[in-house]
């Protein structure tokens, strides 16, 4: 039996049960399931909290990624530069499209894509960067973007893990030229299904999205484009506009743990986090890393802590991208990182009295 688990998201229920009853029940008595009025204000409550002009519910935040390409018409022969160091999401969406993922290492500190070897990878068939926020901490945006200016290339964030984080005091989802949120959820704004959104300043590009969710029309049974169904429903809507009123407090409570567990950590073996001065990450999880990783997750789990990894096997060496003809070797910050990394329960509801259980834990070994 477990003490403390990755997550608890009856402990979040319990908190805000009323509203989320309330919330769903009205949706439910008004007959109206895709594309409502829940749908259209949470659209502009997250394109206000991002900073952007437009926010675009969809149905995952695998899609968010999917249709913000295909809005950027990625399509085969093209080639797209992520990180193989992150859920599959990011690079699966690019081969839907028929186009190519190539690998760039990550900055072992971060864990996200160095931009110092980008430019390098960049050849006449790229069309896209997908840089993303791993752990809920922002990519280099700058030198990202100053990859992309250059090459006439578009930048996509995936910032499934990084709704709220802020990077040289912008938002995540106001830097590139389109953004892919998942409410997956595990996710820090998580529905109670799938859902997703993308956020962009383009005026054209979020026309274009908003057609290919539905079947690449705007008028009903005039199809302009090849698109899909891709919505985020209104019973979701609802449940995200009631979550979001408190996303920031929650967010503040997943920084402080964060915080508890670093000043913990310190004079150990164990490496925490490191955060660019310049982030504010919102720690969709708490990354430690350790050399006996299978040792330390053993005995944590005998003292009843749940543990993760994000992630055991880089991109790079899946099964299903073994097409590509990448082998071990070729990415070795992402491989390190993949053998020592090891996510700790992390969420707003997360006792003292817990935290004080996994840190006493942890230390009982490190
Ligand atoms: C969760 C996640 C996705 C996919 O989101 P879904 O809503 O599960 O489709 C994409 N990228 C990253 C980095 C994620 O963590």
């Amino acid at each position: 039996m477990s003490k403390v688990s990755l997550l608890d998201l009856k402990a979040q229920y319990a908190g805000i049960s009323e509203e989320i009853d309330c919330a769903v029940s009205k949706v439910i008595q008004s007959g109206t399931f895709i594309l409502g009025e829940n749908v259209q204000r949470l659209e502009e409550e997250i394109a206000s909290f991002c900073n952007t002009k437009h926010g675009l519910g969809v149905a995952s935040g695998t899609d968010a990624l999917l249709l913000s390409l295909m809005a950027c018409n990625v399509r085969r022969g093209d080639e797209v530069i992520t990180s193989p160091f992150t859920f599959i999401a990011t690079a699966e969406v690019i081969v839907l499209l028929g186009a190519k993922p190539v690998f760039v290492d990550i900055n072992p500190k971060t864990y996200n894509i160095d931009p110092a070897h980008i430019k390098e990878m960049i050849t006449p068939k790229t069309k896209a960067i997908i840089p993303v926020h791993l752990y809920g901490q922002p990519a280099d945006m700058d030198r990202i973007l100053a990859c992309a200016r250059g090459h006439n290339l578009v930048v996509i964030e995936d910032a499934a893990q990084a709704i709220g984080a802020k990077y040289k005091g912008k938002m995540v989802g106001e830097m590139g030229d389109a953004c892919g949120f998942s409410f997956f959820p595990a996710k820090n704004l998580g529905a109670y299904g799938d859902g997703g959104m993308i956020t962009t300043n383009n005026e054209e590009l979020a026309k274009k999205i908003r057609m290919l969710r539905t079947h690449g029309s705007q008028v009903k049974y005039h199809h302009e484009l090849i698109g899909t169904n891709s919505r985020l429903d209104e019973l979701q809507a609802a449940i995200l506009r009631v979550k979001l009123k408190r996303l920031n407090e929650w967010t503040n409570k997943r920084q402080r743990i964060a915080q508890i567990y670093t000043q913990a950590f310190m004079n150990t073996e164990i490496i925490t986090p490191f955060v660019e001065e310049f982030n504010s990450p919102v720690y969709n999880q708490y990354t430690i890393r350790v050399k006996d990783r299978d040792g330390l997750i053993a005995h944590l789990k005998k003292s009843g802590v749940d543990t993760a990894i994000h992630y055991p096997i880089p991109l790079h060496l899946q099964p299903a991208f073994s097409y590509l003809g990448y082998k071990a070797g070729d990415f070795i910050e992402s491989e390190q990182a993949s053998k020592e990394v090891l996510s700790l329960p992390i969420y707003p509801e997360l006792t003292d009295e817990q935290l004080e259980t996994v840190i006493s834990a942890v230390l009982s070994m490190c």
